[in-house]
């Protein structure tokens, strides 16, 4: 090959990444809006921005509404052993028992399961360069955390959840 045909064969190439990159993005705005569009119409319980803020404190607004992430090693619940369930810190649905909870030693309270009734639900996440798995509140939306495939048995999955988005209600005794 000519040195003339492979700088040819350079810029076609180099092309070809920025169309595709291009395409990517847009296909992922269209996904954004659908998402948004069918949660609009999933959620049970549905508030404005400013609603929330009134009821939520800063740091879970900023975890719950704006998909942050609360330091690991920091929250509330990373090593909480006691019997009970874990519910939406935003619209209190229930979303994690204790018993499907485990040492991850990743920092986050990790469960292996969600409560029963798809009361969580996931979306690919492709923010901060890699694409994971965000899971949400099914009833209002609110951020959780990240579900990954490096979880325990029987299923294998590792919810990763800020322990801001949840509330813990022990067992009465
Ligand atoms: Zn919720």
């Amino acid at each position: 090959m000519n040195s003339k045909s492979s700088s040819l064969l350079l810029i076609f190439c180099i092309f070809a990444i920025i169309s595709c990159s291009n395409s990517e993005t847009q296909e992922l705005q269209a996904q954004t809006k659908n998402t948004k569009n069918k949660g609009t119409k999933k959620m049970t319980v549905e508030k404005t921005e400013e609603e929330w803020k009134k009821i939520l404190s800063p740091e879970q607004y900023r975890i719950l509404r704006e998909k942050g992430t609360e330091r690991p090693w920091s929250g509330e619940y990373n090593d909480t052993k006691e019997a009970g369930a874990y519910h939406c810190a935003a619209c209190d649905a229930l979303l994690f028992e204790s018993d499907t909870k485990f040492d991850s030693h990743c920092g986050w309270p990790s469960f292996y399961q969600a409560a029963a009734g798809d009361k969580v639900t996931t979306e690919v996440d492709r923010t901060h360069g890699m694409v994971r798995t965000e899971i949400m509140c099914a009833a209002c939306g609110g951020h959780l955390g990240h579900v990954f495939d490096d979880g325990p048995k029987p299923t294998g999955l590792r919810y990763c959840v800020n322990s801001v988005s949840l509330l813990f209600k022990p067992s009465k005794k």
